[in-house]
């Protein structure tokens, strides 16, 4: 899959999620209260974490997002995890990004607000801010607008980034298993999942079908919970 529809994923998985984040049922212990700058700030870093598990991919948005440094990074981290599709496309990699996410965020915020503004940045190519015809400009645009989302986020409460990261990850490994190819869901173990309902990486059903619907879903959910209080209390003065 293309990274626009893996980001587009992504920021739709977090807004759909919100709900079970907060209210965990059996999992109270793990329950997260999240104010509206937190679920606004968790679409774009669960939209850039979607991106993520291309990291092993030598030519793929992240390689071409930060230029020579992301090129380098993509190629190692492609001989280290056995090539494109492996390792980082796995339960593994999902709950290892998002633990160590979360152990940045509370132990050393420094490091994870440069992590933060390189997920935002990642976010925001994938959902399309920034994509001029010139590379430089579109590299200016996006890191001036990732700049200020971060610091908008300055005072936002971290402490739901690790749930935002491994959950982008998750869907990441998701839409891929929808490809013929699959994915290695449980690496090491060598066996892959792969369900071919999108023949093709950019083909028609992405282009015309998935993008679309993903798009549709993102805002659904965005007015929903923009306006989930007013929308519940309207309806119960309608019944
Ligand atoms: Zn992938």
């Amino acid at each position: 899959m293309m990274g626009p529809t893996h980001a587009l994923s992504g920021a739709v998985a977090w807004l759909a999620a919100v709900p079970l984040i907060q209210d965990a049922g059996l999992l109270q212990g793990y329950a997260v209260q999240l104010s509206a700058g937190q679920i606004a700030a968790g679409t774009v870093v669960c939209a850039g974490a979607a991106m993520l598990p291309d990291v092993d991919h030598h030519d793929g948005t992240i390689a071409n997002t930060f230029g020579i440094f992301s090129r380098g990074l993509c190629k190692v981290v492609s001989k280290v995890s056995g090539g494109h599709r492996q390792a980082t496309h796995s339960i593994l990699f999902a709950l290892g990004a998002g633990y160590g996410a979360d152990w940045l965020a509370t132990h050393h915020e420094r490091i994870w607000w440069v992590l933060l503004f390189l997920l935002v940045g990642l976010g925001l190519r994938g959902l399309g801010v920034g994509t001029g015809s010139s590379d430089a400009f579109t590299g200016v645009l996006n890191a001036l607008a990732a700049a200020g989302l971060v610091y908008w986020m300055h005072d936002v409460d971290m402490t739901w980034a690790g749930y935002a990261v491994a959950l982008g990850c998750v869907v990441h490994v998701a839409g891929d298993c929808c490809t013929p190819r699959g994915c290695p869901v449980l690496w090491p173990a060598p066996w892959r999942l792969g369900v071919p309902l999108i023949p093709r990486t950019n083909g028609r059903a992405e282009k015309w079908v998935i993008t679309p619907l993903l798009t549709l879903g993102a805002v659904i959910l965005a007015v929903r919970t923009a306006m989930g209080d007013e929308i519940t209390s309207w309806l119960e003065s309608k019944a």
